[in-house]
């Protein structure tokens, strides 16, 4: 049903099939800015992921989604997606835990993706959308949108936690920076293994 060749205008369609491609392709590599030069830090690397890992996300859209038609709704079924590979208990209104930092018992609450990982991922992504070639005014991680959604998460998550956010004090910790913010490498792994499930 979602096959429009069927219909009629047989070659016109399959040009058009390139027309998109090669839109595609114009938004691919450009050269890196001068700074990254030597080894990538571990936002760079990390930034690297998370592109690659949002591009999969795409193609696996039925119909796949190219980068020039990607917009903010996407992302945000992006960050929804993202919920099952999280690590962060959310206890539901219902829970005898909500509202608790420290639940004395299991519970059958889903986990999700903590609001710091997520809020982290989308400065990656929308740094990395433009250095991909995507332009400012269409940056769809920039959205308000998107805006509106981490402020949420990040209330009901506060809430059913227990854990007001607070912006943390800056504490000197030579090795143990943000890293606990970011999405850990083997969530990622788990993604490609098993894409679009
Ligand atoms: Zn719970």
């Amino acid at each position: 049903m979602l096959n429009d060749r069927v219909g009629g205008e047989g070659s016109s369609s399959s040009s058009s099939a390139q027309a998109a491609s090669a839109d595609h392709h114009q938004l691919e590599p450009q050269p890196p800015p001068a700074a990254a030069a030597a080894q990538p830090s571990r936002y760079e690397s990390q930034k690297r992921r998370d592109w690659n890992t949002f591009g999969q996300y795409l193609r696996n859209q039925r119909p796949p989604v190219g980068l020039p038609q990607c917009n903010y709704s996407h992302v945000l079924e992006f960050m929804r997606y993202l919920d099952q590979f999280g690590k962060t208990k959310v206890h539901g209104q219902g829970c005898p835990f909500f509202g608790q930092p420290e639940p004395a018992g299991p519970c059958a609450c889903p986990l999700r993706q903590a609001w710091g990982s997520l809020d982290a991922l989308v400065g990656r992504l929308r740094a990395a959308y433009e250095e991909n070639g995507g332009s400012q005014e269409t940056n769809p991680f920039a959205n308000g949108a998107i805006r509106v959604y981490l402020r949420e998460v990040r209330d009901s998550q506060a809430k059913a936690r227990g854990i007001p956010y607070k912006k943390k004090k800056k504490r000197r910790k030579p090795n143990n920076s943000s890293n606990d913010q970011g999405m850990s490498s083997t969530t990622f792994h788990q993604m490609h293994q098993s894409p679009g499930v």
